[in-house]
Order: structure tokens, then C-alpha cells, then sequence
């Protein structure tokens, strides 16, 4: 038998999950995209136990709020636990992920399969990353500014000058 096919679209609501410890030009790129598939993008914080973290969550928080602060169909949120239930209990129609390449792709497709599994009624929409944005990531930005290297094109100005402060003040 065939998928059903909803009758009726409400508005649709991504749910786009992810460290932005801190948030980058490929976070926002992807934000900005998905604002033109989606009504609203909700922006979700996820403690990330595996990695050091540079800045607290409250402070990614406000950072990322600072940042798209014109934009109100944008929200930023923290979650705790599996993220589909977060994303279900946000009224997100579907789960927004980036992918840069081959690397992304083998955690993100097993990701989204038990996803998928655990809630079915959520999809999840990946964006490639923009051309000039494949080798961006925040670990590298925190890695290339904790050596005092320059990060600008990387980073929004308010992220640039909060990494500008924790390099003052370790
Ligand atoms: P995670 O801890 O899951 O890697 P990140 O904060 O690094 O979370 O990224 C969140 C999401 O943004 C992921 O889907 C990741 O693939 C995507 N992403 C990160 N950097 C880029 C980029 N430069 N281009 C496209 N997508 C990206």
C-alpha cells in the first residue's frame, strides 16, 4: 500500500538541531535557505557530551538570538533528550540538517533511519552545504581562533567578538 498523502499543509516549522559551539557563515547559510522551504526554523542546542565545549549553552544561546534578532520567523531553543520528541513537542513539521560531504553523510543517514523509526510522522530535509562553506565547521573555527588565528570570514561579527573576549580572558 502507498504512503497516504496529507490532505491538508499547515504551516511548516523545521527544527535544526546541532552544537553551534559556535554558530558559523554554514549554520547560517543553512538557516537562512531553510526559511525559503519552511514558515519558521527553530535553532535547537543540544548538549554535545562528546565534545569540549567552548562556550555554555546560554551563551551560544544569546549569541545566536544576537544574530538574527530582525528575523522573527527564527527561534532558539534548548533541548534536552531524544531530539525528535523535542522537535514533535515544538510543533516542527520536519528535522533540518546540513550536510558538507561523504563524512557528514554516513552519521547523518544513520541518524536520520532511527529517527525515522522513532517518529515516523517527522521527516528530515537535508540542505548541501554552500560551495564555498564545505570546509566549515565550528570545531575548526574554535581550534584556528584558540590559536589566535583569524577567523572573520567564518563567523558572524557578534560570534568574532565573543571569541575575541574568551581569547582575552581564558
Ligand atoms: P553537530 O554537533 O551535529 O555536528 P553542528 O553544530 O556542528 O552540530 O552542526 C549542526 C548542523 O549544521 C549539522 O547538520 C551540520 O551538518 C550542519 N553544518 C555545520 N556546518 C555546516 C556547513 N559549513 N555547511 C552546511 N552544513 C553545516
Amino acid at each position: 500500500m502507498s504512503d497516504p498523502i496529507p490532505s491538508e499543509r499547515a504551516a511548516t516549522c523545521a527544527f535544526y538541531p546541532g552544537s553551534f559551539d559556535p554558530l558559523t557563515i554554514g549554520h547560517m547559510n543553512i538557516i537562512a535557505r531553510g526559511l525559503r522551504v519552511f514558515d519558521r526554523v527553530i535553532v535547537a542546542l543540544a548538549p554535545n557530551v562528546n565534545k569540549q565545549a567552548m562556550f555554555t549553552l546560554a551563551e551560544r544561546k544569546s549569541l545566536i538570538e544576537k544574530c538574527f534578532a530582525d528575523e522573527p520567523r527564527i527561534t532558539v531553543t534548548i533541548f534536552e533528550g531524544l531530539m525528535v520528541e523535542a522537535a514533535l513537542r515544538h510543533g516542527a513539521t520536519a528535522v533540518l540538517r546540513g550536510l558538507r560531504g561523504v563524512a557528514d553523510f554516513e552519521y547523518e543517514f544513520q541518524m536520520s533511519t532511527m529517527n525515522t523509526l522513532l517518529a515516523p510522522q517527522i521527516e528530515t530535509v537535508f540542505m548541501m552545504t554552500e560551495k564555498s562553506h564545505f570546509f566549515v565547521s565550528s570545531k575548526l573555527v574554535r581550534e584556528v581562533a584558540s590559536l589566535g588565528g583569524d577567523v572573520s570570514p567564518l563567523v558572524p561579527p557578534e560570534v568574532l567578538v565573543a571569541l575575541h573576549e574568551r581569547a582575552a580572558k581564558p
